[in-house]
């Protein structure tokens, strides 16, 4: 029997969560972000789901690549743009379109003698400070790249720091609006700027292209619950306990003896570990379903199990089901309880986890 770890994936929750992107941008057109795996969801998997998207986005050229392989032809959107010269070639070859965010790739842009036509997304550095060109800077940058006779479309693009959270003091969701204003103000294309939280939450910044990801695994990018934004999972993991232990007031459990019992209890071992993605700073107390009874970890997360406090799960046995996020146990309570977010806990999926389409 194969161990019992399975994440499912729900390729219809994929398609409601896409419809759900776009009701709250009816207007707009869909990149669907499939980097990281499509968040540790697969990329053919993604692929089916989202064939209503109007083009997918990603990090990875090899993905790029490969999603053409797969079939898709509508846009892919490398969002890190080029790394090299050579991606250059690929991109060009492969119809790619890709971000431009800095005077290096713009230097790499004049220099290759490629026919085009290459449609590009300028990427202006709104506050964020990690890429693209600042807002004093980006009409020159623009200048620059619509001089090149290969460049054909060039999108205006940023991405928001605090769009789940507007008023923060480090950068106002409205002073990265007013930036991207400034900086754009008179040019006459397509402009790009909304993440998930963007998308769900403020329907008054008007984008040509939206750029969802989490959502469309059906987790929240903060600002209110997944259920409440009306999202469906799309991965559920599941496995089973495989041993029961029977223990006594003062005795303690797993590695480093973490959690010591206050008073006799019943402990189950489940088939899930850090070497399958699950997080190992989850402290006593996440949550975890059993039979679809909601309990909690007990002890330090091991590399292939943890245990959970069965005392009041009624007729739990080995072989009992177990839910680790997903259908039933928002993967954002359980990463919430860990101290992280649910990208983190999706992307984390490991290789030796089987998946499996429901
Ligand atoms: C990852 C990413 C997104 C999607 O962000 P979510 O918070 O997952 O919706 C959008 N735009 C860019 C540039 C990204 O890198």
């Amino acid at each position: 029997m194969p161990r019992p770890l399975l994440a499912s994936i729900d390729i219809s929750a994929l398609h409601h969560n896409l419809r759900i992107a776009k009701s709250h941008a009816p207007l707009a057109k869909i990149w669907a972000v499939v980097k990281a795996n499509a968040y540790g969801h697969g990329l053919e998997r993604a692929m089916r789901g989202f064939a209503e998207a109007d083009g997918l986005a990603l990090i990875e050229p090899e993905n790029a690549l490969r999603l053409r392989e797969l079939g898709w032809q509508k846009p892919i959107l490398l969002l890190e743009g080029i790394f090299d010269a050579a991606d250059l070639d690929t991109a060009a070859q492969a119809g790619l379109n890709f971000a431009v965010h800095s005077p290096d790739q713009i230097l790499l842009l004049e220099r290759a003698a490629l026919k085009g036509p290459l449609d590009v997304h300028l990427k202006m550095n709104s506050g964020m400070n990690r890429l693209g060109f600042k807002s004093e800077a980006y009409r020159a940058a623009y200048q620059r790249l619509r001089a090149i006779p290969a460049v054909r479309k060039i999108t205006l693009m940023t991405h928001f720091a605090n769009a789940d959270d507007p008023l923060n003091p480090g950068l106002p969701l409205l002073q990265q609006v007013q930036l991207f204003e400034q900086g754009t103000a008179g040019i006459e294309e397509e402009r790009s700027i909304a993440n998930s939280a963007a998308d769900l939450m403020h329907p008054e910044l008007k984008s040509d292209w939206v750029r969802p990801g989490i959502m469309l695994y059906g987790a929240s990018p903060g600002g209110a619950s997944a259920e409440q934004f009306g999202l469906k999972p799309a991965m559920t993991l599941t496995s089973k306990i495989i041993g029961i232990q029977r223990i006594g007031a003062g005795e303690a459990i797993g590695y480093g003896s973490r959690f010591v019992a206050a008073a006799p209890m019943i402990v189950g071992a489940v088939a899930c570990g850090y070497a399958d993605g699950y997080p190992r700073h989850a402290p006593n107390g996440t949550p975890v379903l059993v039979d679809g009874v909601r309990t909690t970890t007990v002890g330090r997360v091991s590399m292939d199990m943890f245990s959970v406090d069965l005392t009041n799960v009624p007729g739990a046995a080995v072989g009992s089901n177990v839910t680790l996020w997903g259908a039933g146990l928002p993967i954002d309570e359980v990463a919430h309880a860990a101290g992280t977010i649910g990208y983190e806990l999706m992307c984390a999926l490991a290789a030796r986890v089987k998946v499996v389409e429901s």
